[in-house]
């Protein structure tokens, strides 16, 4: 079968030539860790996301952990998150040695519940980690309120939600941090590895310098025990180059979200909601009770397509004898229904337009009566 469009493409975009002469000039510089790109890019993407500080780690799952180690979390403490994302958002909890406790998932917004938070507030909760789930923000005056009132700490999952905006305001500017990854599917994606903590507060910036390089005051003084994750020097100079177009290629993914929207108007699947303008499309999911007959009709088609997520959080394995699964059936079905359509910034409109029509010409095989 021929794929007419492949979900995604990462094979050098327009800007190869520029993304190698900015490695090449860090191969001809000689420092390749916590050097001058770093310190640009941190400059840089602090800016872009409307924050004091930014700080460059080796991954979005370390963004995510040390920001919570930054703030003192750790054995004893739960820290409450969405069932709904990618399995790292509590793999990092873990890693703190906090416990991941989860609350359901808004059935329109696909984003953490507040409601549901608020029932899992208890006298350990020490923090709540949103995620701005395939680019939308989540209910953050909500979950801002709520945190305030019951004294939680907030950071921000903004892996899938680069330059996103809540109500007209940056997402990462709610919390006192926020995480992002660089993975190279992202919205901003380097050439493998990175990630950065966003944050107001300079001394947690500077905690959180520290912890990435070591727990290190000076060259071979660990003052604390640290962990070593750092955003490297070649990544950062991939970085600042293509910073500058994220932006447009945001933009670029909600013209592609719009004309999806009008597209499928009337098809046989749910389309999510757009709660909000400031939505960046890190990815387009639709909804469909027949999911793995939509799926095998698309791939017929050409099309390719993926699930995120096929398990809620509390279902794998990995957390088995932690979290309590039953508690998030919104979670449960999004994950039996979901399925994610290309969308990404070099997609062409005609591209689109076939996957909208193909998703259109799917027709429900008839469903096995109930027995
Ligand atoms: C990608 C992602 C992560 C993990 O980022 P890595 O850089 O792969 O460690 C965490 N949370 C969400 C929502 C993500 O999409």
């Amino acid at each position: 079968m021929t794929v007419r469009v492949p979900f995604m493409t990462l094979e050098p975009r327009g800007d190869e030539p520029a993304i190698r002469a900015e490695i090449d000039r860090v191969i001809r510089s000689g420092w390749f860790i916590l050097g001058p790109e770093l310190e640009a890019f941190e400059v840089e993407f602090a800016t872009a996301t409307g924050s004091a500080f930014a700080v460059g780690v080796g991954s979005g799952t370390d963004a995510i952990a040390l920001a919570l180690r930054a703030l003192g979390i750790g054995p004893g403490d739960e820290v409450i998150t969405t069932p709904l994302s990618a399995a790292y958002t509590a793999l990092a909890i873990l890693h703190t040695g906090a416990t991941p406790v989860f609350a359901d998932v808004d059935p329109i917004r696909l984003t953490i519940d507040p409601a549901a938070v608020e029932a899992a507030v208890t006298p350990r909760t020490a923090a709540i980690v949103p995620v701005h789930l395939y680019g939308q923000p989540a209910d953050m005056p909500r979950l801002q309120a709520l945190a305030d009132r019951h004294g939680l700490a907030m950071v921000e999952d903004c892996c899938q939600a680069h330059l996103a905006t809540c109500g007209g305001r940056p997402v990462g500017s709610f919390g006192i941090a926020a995480a992002y990854s660089f993975y190279p599917t992202k919205n901003l994606g380097a050439l493998g590895d990175a990630g950065a903590v966003t944050t107001d507060d300079a001394s947690l910036a500077a905690k959180l310098r520290r912890l990435r390089n070591g727990g290190q005051s000076d060259r071979y003084h660990h003052v604390e025990p640290g962990w070593n994750s750092r955003l490297d020097e070649i990544q950062a100079a991939v970085l600042r180059a293509r910073l500058p177009f994220l932006a447009g290629r945001n933009a670029r993914r909600r013209a592609l979200a719009a004309r999806y929207r009008r597209a499928l108007a009337g098809a046989p699947v749910i389309v999510p909601s757009e709660c909000d303008a400031g939505h960046v499309y890190h990815l387009f999911p639709i909804l469909s009770r027949q999911r793995e007959a939509l799926t095998a009709h698309l791939q017929q088609a050409g099309i390719g397509t993926l699930v995120h997520y096929p398990v809620p959080i509390p279902r794998q394995p990995a957390l088995a004898g932690i979290a309590r699964p039953e508690s998030c059936p919104v979670a449960d079905r999004v994950c039996s229904e979901v399925l994610s359509l290309p969308l990404h910034p070099d997609l062409t409109d005609t591209d689109a337009d076939l996957v909208a029509s193909a998703v259109r010409s799917f027709t429900a095989p008839a469903q096995a009566p109930a027995s």
